[in-house]
């Protein structure tokens, strides 16, 4: 067994600099990530310094109608939030749909930006994994890939990003702000989340210490009409095989407004960038929603089980676009 020390901590400052002075340590929020990793032995956290009494849960609103996410409100009290449900519908369903009641209750928002992916290689502590073990390789290149990434991918891992939530902050370009030893940052949601390239252990931009205070949404009317769909094996308790993101804002037939994210295909909640820019100014229709999804997955790279989630993110892509059109979500 292996020892883990505990320390709770005070205020803001008290945390970083508890944090700082454990070298191998890690922030405890809900525990409803870190704990499993520790268990399973992927986390090698020997010491963990409790956030929960910190002063950053709660949802605050933004002079641009935006809203201001503490980094600690629970994703359940999220998903409740009248302003949440009016202004990004998108983030309350998306919310709604992750994980269970029980989980909900106790997973912090920031502990959700950090959470890793599910990919079993990386857990199951054995088998060839460049997150786990940078240089030692990776199993599911030509392993069990169903459910792994099409875009984003590296040479060095294909392991989807697990968050719902994060597809419509990608999609409307929230911001997460930090602080930590003498400095605070701001750094846009798309920035956060990187790549694997060639440092597949390399998943956000924080420093050791630096600590997530909130998640920031900018003010957007066309979110008011935004929409989460979640194609998953089961109805509950699933993470997704594909899903989207989607708001758009059609006058006289024609797409003036455009967000659009997926998760469960890419290494990153991914913004369909390319696919938005098809979108504004043409006709609001199934064709133009078909192409311009076929347009972003022109690069997707497919393994021996995951092809299929390239017509399954075409055809969800469709649906929550004319969702979002018709008003339904
Ligand atoms: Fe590890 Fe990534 Fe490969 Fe999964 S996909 S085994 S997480 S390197």
């Amino acid at each position: 067994m292996r020892p883990l020390t505990y320390q709770r901590a005070a205020g803001v400052e008290d945390a970083v600099s508890l944090l700082a002075a454990a070298p191998a340590g890690a922030f405890l929020a809900g525990g409803t990530t870190e704990v499993d990793l520790i268990r399973a032995g992927v986390s090698h956290t020997d010491h963990l310094v409790d956030i929960n009494a910190l002063p950053l849960a709660g949802v605050a609103h933004m002079p641009d109608g935006g809203l201001q996410i503490g980094a600690l409100a629970r994703m359940s009290e999220v998903a409740r939030t009248p302003a949440v449900v009016e202004r990004y519908p998108a983030i309350s369903q998306s919310l709604l749909l992750s994980a269970s009641e029980q989980l909900r209750n106790m997973a912090s928002m920031g502990g959700n930006m950090c959470q890793r992916t599910r990919c079993p290689y990386l857990r199951d502590g054995i088998s060839p994994c460049n997150k786990r073990e940078p240089g030692s390789g990776c199993a599911a290149l030509d392993g069990l890939n169903r459910g792994h990434a099409i875009l984003g991918t590296s040479q060095h891992c294909i392991a989807t990003h697990p968050s719902d939530v994060a597809v419509p902050l990608v999609a409307f370009d929230a911001v997460v702000q930090t602080t930590g030893s003498g400095s605070d940052r701001s750094i846009p949601i798309d920035d956060f989340f990187l790549l694997p390239g060639d440092t597949p252990e390399l998943e956000h931009p924080l420093a050791h210490g630096e600590l997530i205070v909130s998640i920031d949404i900018p003010g957007a009317a066309v979110a008011r009409r935004s929409t989460y769909l979640k194609v998953r094996d089961r109805q509950s308790y699933e993470f997704a095989l594909v899903s989207v993101a989607a708001a758009v804002a059609v006058t006289d037939g024609i797409v003036t407004d455009v967000r659009l994210a997926w998760g469960g295909i890419g290494t990153k909640p991914w913004r369909a960038r390319r696919a938005e820019a098809a979108l504004i100014g043409g006709r609001a229709d199934h064709d133009a929603y078909q192409q311009a999804a076929a347009l972003e997955l022109e690069d997707a790279d497919v393994r021996g089980h995951n092809a299929f989630k390239v017509e399954l993110a075409q055809r969800a892509t469709v649906r929550a676009l004319t969702q979002s059109m018709n008003g339904v979500q």
